[in-house]
């Protein structure tokens, strides 16, 4: 039997589990019902696949985002393993085609839409019930909520399933921290006594800053120019602010475009797809956006506008990174956001809904005025007790850099008091510097703070408010139009006669000094070459390699087979069909610079390959053909995957060590091989797509084998 850690490298191409992968694997080959909760990027995937590959049987994975369905499947095939979707968007014969997949006992995984399991023309449970199930996987178990923005009434339906599958186990996954949701999981659900694995909720390679919203276009542009060569995604409040801001950055000349629900269907479709598969790289969105996508290398998100609690500040700027790779959460804070969404939440036909929800409002409120860590607020408001503050949010960025600004802070304080904390920061600036306006009222020319402010600009007292306020010190109020007043803070400080050492930056694009221990020309050269074979096999371009093995291939510079193979997220059949296009780019490279590949020190993922280039693992596969085993025979006596064994016969094939019409026809192997010279690109899936049914994957491997 294969060991989940063999699947891990020769799949997947990567050394060790992270977190609780391997506990949670374990779990569930014991037949255990299982609880996942894990954030964003934490690898969850990986918890139900490997068991899938391990045992006996079919895995059913349930989820609702039909429109990932088919990246899922493809990023599966694309390392090897046997996999398929059933959903609304397929033609009758191709789901007749899966249906016989699963017949046939070939498929390790099933993605299906909760919908297709009881309901439509062919409820699956009847065929479910004929299938060895090995394992039931529920994506997204949050759906299953109906507190949560993200219910489907068909996820109530699962715990039929659950009964009907009594011997199967089930596992529930879900990237949502808050607790309601926890409990309603476990409870609709209906699994039998889970086990629950509940990971810490960080996203330690996001940076989180948050700015007042002035200038904010200029900020936003100096953040993307940072941002050049990376993919985004900007939320704005309104269709409206979506479509000028979309408009204003393409302007500036920046690769974007819009996204709400006032665009019709296909240009959605069509601005999500090009965004997607590195087409364009800014996306400005209403919150609409973001729910179906799996991209990994989304490297920042921005929000224009303040969310209105932290779960959905959370859930959307937890779409950057993924892929583990540092990335930047940036948000635009005004009090005057906070109003108006106030206005927007209460409303008087649902007086408790209102309550709850201004609570919320207030808590993010409070997170973005806040002068603790970034994470530490998070964490904590997640229920995570942080120690530590994390040296990667703007607060803890910003430490070091203060100034004594004592003198200006306590003027400007004290006109706040005088003015008896009932006017805007705008008014008290005015007052300070002595201004003739015909705003000023009378009584406030006379205060002992009119005009002792007048040698420093409006702008520098303006910017010092600010500061103030986002160091806690000052906190605005009001329902008509904001006022400041005095925090606690504040009033302690001045009466301890303490020091204000404030920041005066614009702590919010100071960036973490840059050290990029890769070949940054080499890392932009390989996303290229990944490019064009995305668009080739029309997959998006983190299906082929995440972003994080293109940075460690321009770290390492794998110069061959082994070193390639050692790449994290190289597997077997990723080396097999793409190192030919990477490798000499690095050589290349490497010569020109004078470079030589540093080694990595890890465990060899391959079975030790001889000269000939047939490993020992396909060389037993060989000597069963020799012996006159079928494929499935061979599967069988050697405990390994369909998909496995193929793979190993394609390769005997190209290396000419047994002949492709053992496995498919003559006349077969012309066709395909002639529409397989008249495409420009070596890839299998427009063959696949061309012959439809006509052919098996295996079939075509085989056929071009020797083409190659
Ligand atoms: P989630 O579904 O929890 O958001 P994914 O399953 O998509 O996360 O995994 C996020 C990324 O991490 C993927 O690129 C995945 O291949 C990678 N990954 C998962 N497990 C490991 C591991 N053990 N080592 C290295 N990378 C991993
Ligand atoms: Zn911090």
């Amino acid at each position: 039997m294969i060991t989940p850690k063999e699947v891990l490298k020769n799949f997947y191409g990567y050394d060790n589990f992270r977190g609780q992968q391997e506990a949670i694997i374990q779990s569930i080959l014991k037949k255990q019902d299982t609880i996942v909760l894990m954030p964003t990027g934490g690898g969850k995937s990986v918890c139900y696949q490997i068991p899938a590959m391990v045992n006996e049987g079919l895995t059913l994975v349930i989820s609702p985002l039909i429109a990932l369905m088919k990246d899922q499947v493809d990023a599966l095939n694309g390392i090897g393993i046997a996999a398929a979707y059933l959903n609304s968007s397929q033609s009758a014969s191709e789901q007749r085609f899966v249906s016989e997949e699963i017949k046939s006992g070939k498929l390790k995984l099933l993605y299906v839409a909760p919908e297709r399991l009881f309901g439509g023309a062919f409820p699956l449970t009847e065929t479910l019930k004929a299938t060895p199930m090995s394992l039931v996987a529920i994506d997204e178990a949050h759906c299953v909520s109906q507190w949560g923005h993200d219910f489907r009434p068909d996820y109530l339906m699962i715990g039929r399933l659950r009964q009907e599958l009594p011997a199967v186990p089930f596992i529930a996954l879900t990237a949502t921290a808050d607790k309601q949701t926890r409990a309603d999981i476990a409870d609709k659900l209906g699994l039998k006594k889970p086990k629950w694995f509940i990971s810490s909720f960080d996203r330690p390679n996001i940076t989180y800053r948050i700015v007042p919203k002035r200038n904010s276009f200029d900020k936003l542009l100096e953040f993307l120019e940072y941002h050049q060569k990376n993919s985004g995604i900007i939320y704005c409040l309104s269709r409206k602010n979506v479509e000028d801001m979309a408009d204003r950055l393409q302007a500036a000349g920046l690769s974007a475009l819009p996204y709400h629900a006032g665009l019709d269907r296909q240009t959605r479709a069509s601005h999500q797809e090009k965004f997607i598969k590195d087409e364009v790289k800014i996306m400005v969105a209403t919150i609409a956006f973001g729910m179906g996508i799996d991209k990994s290398n989304v490297r920042f998100v921005v929000h224009m506008n303040m969310p209105q609690n932290v779960e959905s500040y959370y859930q959307e700027t937890g779409r950057a990174g993924r892929d583990g790779l540092p990335s930047d959460a940036l948000l635009f804070y005004s009090y005057a956001d906070v109003m108006t969404l106030q206005r927007m939440i209460d409303t008087p036909d649902n007086p408790e809904y209102s309550e709850v929800m201004l609570g919320k409002l207030d808590k993010m409120k409070n997170f973005c005025q806040s002068n603790t860590c970034r994470r530490k607020y998070l964490l904590g408001y997640f229920g995570e007790e942080e120690q530590k503050d994390c040296g990667n949010c703007d607060r803890c960025l910003s430490k070091g850099n203060k100034q004594d600004m004592t003198m200006p802070s306590q003027m400007l304080l004290s006109a706040i008091v005088r003015l008896k904390e009932n006017y805007g920061l705008g008014y008290c600036v005015l007052v300070l510097r002595g201004s003739k306006s015909a705003k000023i009222q009378e009584e406030h020319k006379s205060l002992s703070v009119y005009g002792v402010g007048k040698d420093k600009t409006e702008d520098f007292w303006k910017k010092l408010g600010q500061h103030l306020q986002q160091e806690g010190y000052l906190a605005e109020a009001g329902t008509q139009f904001p006022t400041l007043k005095l925090t606690t803070t504040a009033w302690e400080k001045l009466k301890n006669r303490e020091k204000f050492l404030l920041n005066m930056e614009e702590g919010a694009l100071e960036h973490q000094k840059k050290s990029t221990p890769y070949e940054e020309e080499l890392f932009e050269e390989l996303k290229r070459i990944r490019f064009g074979l995305a668009q080739k096999e029309n997959v998006p371009p983190y299906v082929i390699f995440s972003d994080n093995t293109l940075v460690e291939m321009a770290t390492y510079l794998p110069q061959d087979h082994e070193a390639f193979l050692q790449m994290s997220g190289v597997g077997q059949l990723k080396a097999e069909n793409y190192e030919g296009h990477f490798v000499p780019i690095i050589n290349a490279y490497a010569e020109e610079h004078q470079l030589k590949s540093k080694k990595k020190l890890t465990v060899n993922k391959s079975p030790t390959s001889n000269r000939s280039g047939v490993s020992k693992t396909e060389l037993v596969t060989l000597q069963h053909l020799r012996d006159g085993l079928d494929l499935f025979e061979i599967a069988k006596e050697r405990e390994m995957s369909l998909t496995t064994i193929e793979g190993h016969i394609a390769k005997l094939v190209r290396l000419k060590k047994i002949s492709a019409e053992a496995f498919v026809s003559k006349d077969d192997l012309l066709n395909i091989r002639l529409f397989y010279r008249r495409q420009e690109g070596r890839f299998l899936k427009p063959i696949k797509e061309h012959f439809g049914d006509r052919y098996s994957y295996f079939q075509i491997k085989v056929a071009i084998a020797e083409e190659q």
